[in-house]
This record gives C-alpha cells, structure tokens and sequence, in this order.
C-alpha cells in the first residue's frame, strides 16, 4: 500500500490546478483521475480562459495535466470507489488496490442529468448522446436535436453542426435563450442549418434503437413528431455525491459539497474539495472557477499539514502498518517520513 500527503479524486481542470499547486508545496500527490479531462475535455472550443485566445478542452486539460505531472503528481486511472477516514487517515479503494493519505481532495465535478422520458437508457449511445464533443463526428450528412436552453446546448448546437450535421434542431424549454452567453447566442444566429423551437419540451422517443424520431409539444400544443438520427441531451448536471456521503461530509441542498470558499475546506477535517462539485461560486460553474479553487484547496491542505504534522503517522497506526510510529517520528527528528514497504511495529 502506499502513502502520499494528499489524494486528489478527479481528472478534471479543478483536480489538475490541485495537484499542480500541491507539488509545488512539495507534498506528495496521486490523482486518482477517473475519465481523462472531465467535462472541459468534452467542452469543444473554450474561448475564455484567461492568457489563451482559444483552445480545444481536450488540448488545454492534457496541458494542465502534463504540467502537474512534469512536477511529480502520481496518477492512476480509475475510478475511487472507497474512501474512508481513521481520524485524520484516508484510505481509497481503487480497484483492487488501497491507497492511504494524510488529506484528500475531492475534485468530482457533475454527472449529466437525464431527461427521463422512457426507453433513454436502451437509445443511450443509439440516438441519445450526452457529449457533442464525442459523438458528433457520427452526425455528419445527419439530422440531429439538442435539447436545453443553456450554454451547453447552444455551443453543442454550433459544434455539431460545424462537424457536418445536416440539420440541428434546438429544443429549449425557455422562451428566449438568455441562459447561455451572449457572444454564444450571436453566433448561433451565422447557421442557416440550426431551427431554434422555444417554449417546446420532448414528450417521447420514437422508434428504435437507434433512435428514429422524437415527439414534442410547443407551449402545450399537440404533440408533433420530427424524424432525427439523434438527440443530444444538455439539461445540467448533478453533483457526484457519493464519496462525500461515504466521508459523511455536509452537502448543501442542492447535493453539492458545502464548502468554505475562502480554504476549500469541507465539513470533515482533512478533507477538502473544489470545482464543480462544490458550492464554492454557487450556479457558476467555470474551467477558471474550479482551477482557482483547487489551487486553493491544495494550499489549504498543505497548511493543514504544516499544522498537523504527520498527525496520521502518529494515530494510524491500527490501518497503516506502513507507517512510523510517533516514537519512531521522533528518533527521526521529527520530519516527514513515509515507508513504501510495510513494517508493524
Ligand atoms: C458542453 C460544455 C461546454 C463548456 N464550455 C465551457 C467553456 O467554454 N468555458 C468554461 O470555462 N467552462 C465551460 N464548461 C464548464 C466546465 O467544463 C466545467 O465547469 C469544468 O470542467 C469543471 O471542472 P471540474 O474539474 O470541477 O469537474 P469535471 O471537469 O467534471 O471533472 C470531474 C472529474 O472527476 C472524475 N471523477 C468523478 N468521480 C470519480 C471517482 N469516483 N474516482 C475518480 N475520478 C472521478 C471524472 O471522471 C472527471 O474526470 C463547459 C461544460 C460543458 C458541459
């Protein structure tokens, strides 16, 4: 089992600011990154980063990645499933194997929300699509629909049709698009191929799979029907909860990890979280806000450890195995000391 001062969950912009800040205070850090990049990998084009006139999300979280890593992050692809608290001692279950840490950073941004009409689950990947980014090139020649009204379906909308579609039909549930960005919704305007329907909900799927058409309703009116090869869902997302839940850590109404923005501090000591998945800037919901707040929550992690000094080293002793003892600690003059190999003292 190894031992590292801090263990970042997530692979997103929030989890690399993290780690990049977190090696630069000399701490030793794995990032467990689930799925490479997160959602600013899925992004398309991201035009308002700050110092980089425009990138695509995929190129701009390698970067961030690889200058995490050119410092000495450790990573490890893979989902944590398990994350448990010995008083100031973590333990992440990833796989088969268990990794132990003195803090953890919890980077888990949002899951994409559902639209909940029936048979969505059989069509998911056979004409309903979560990620514009990832299927779009497979719209090429086709029909295509969107349904949301934020900035995530209006940029979908452009992106697929910049990547060939056919036609794309936006469903926004609104009456105007006011919840995307303006300079989104300008540009919506140049494509001749993308019908905006306002005031108009799905009601059903049809046919399939793969999917062959859908239903829908114009302000209550009589339910239509419009033949498309796929429907892109961008509705939102819901905060990934459950390894808060398992670490008992206090989670706002809305599921979304309460956190104290100016430390990125959660309800559980040592346990510390940042990005989307938090509460931090409240519906704003950024690749700029949740870098700023890993790098916070990386700062406050070390000067927990600075206070806390090997404080899971002194009382883990039951789970580490691997760990020094506070005797031991202190014949070592008391600096940070981690074995890789396990000892029982
Ligand atoms: C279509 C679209 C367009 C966008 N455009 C822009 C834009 O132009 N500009 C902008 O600033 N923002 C944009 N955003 C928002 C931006 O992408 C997000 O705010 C940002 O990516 C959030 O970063 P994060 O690190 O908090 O979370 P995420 O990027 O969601 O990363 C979470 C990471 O945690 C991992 N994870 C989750 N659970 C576990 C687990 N148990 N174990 C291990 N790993 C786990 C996931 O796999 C993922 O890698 C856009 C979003 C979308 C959907």
């Amino acid at each position: 089992m190894k031992f590292f001062d801090t263990i970042i969950i997530g692979g997103g912009a929030a989890a690399w600011a993290a780690a990049l800040y977190a090696k630069r205070y000399n701490l030793s850090v794995l990032v467990v990154e689930g799925e490479l990049g997160g959602e600013t990998a899925l992004a398309g084009a991201i035009e308002n980063y700050p110092g980089i006139l425009s990138i695509d999300g995929f190129e701009l979280i390698q970067r961030m990645k690889n200058q995490a890593v050119g410092l000495g992050a450790e990573t490890l692809s893979g989902k944590a499933e398990l994350v448990k608290n010995f008083a100031h001692c973590f333990e992440v279950r990833v796989g088969r194997e268990n990794y132990q840490s003195q803090s953890v950073i919890l980077a888990t941004g949002m899951e994409h929300r559902k639209l909940g009409l029936g048979r969505e689950s059989e069509l998911k990947g056979r004409g309903v699509h979560y990620c514009a980014t990832c299927d779009g090139p497979l719209f090429k020649g086709k029909r295509a629909g969107v349904v949301g009204g934020g900035d995530s379906a209006v940029k979908w909308a452009s992106q697929l049709s910049d990547m060939g579609a056919a036609a794309v039909t936006l469903f926004v549930r609104e009456p105007n698009l006011n919840r995307a960005e303006p300079i989104n919704r300008e540009r919506l305007k140049k494509y001749s191929n993308i019908n905006v329907l306002l005031e108009t909900v799905l009601t059903a799927f049809v046919g399939g799979p793969p999917l062959k058409a859908v239903r829908y309703k114009v302000k209550k009116g009589k339910e239509r029907e419009l033949a498309l090869d796929g429907v892109f869902v961008a509705i939102g997302a819901v905060p990934r909860s459950e390894l808060p839940a398992q670490l008992g850590v206090k989670l706002d109404k809305q599921g979304q990890i309460d956190v104290d923005p100016r430390t990125m501090k959660t309800s559980v000591d040592g346990v510390f979280a940042c990005g989307d998945v938090t509460n931090a800037s409240g519906s704003f919901k950024q690749i700029v806000t949740s870098a700023a707040q890993g790098a916070i929550a990386a700062t406050s992690a070390y000067l927990d450890l600075s206070t806390h000094h090997d404080f899971c080293a002194l009382h883990a002793v039951p789970v580490a195995g691997l760990l020094e003892t506070g005797a031991q600690h202190q014949k070592n003059g008391g600096r940070r000391r981690v074995k890789t190999k396990s000892r029982r003292h």
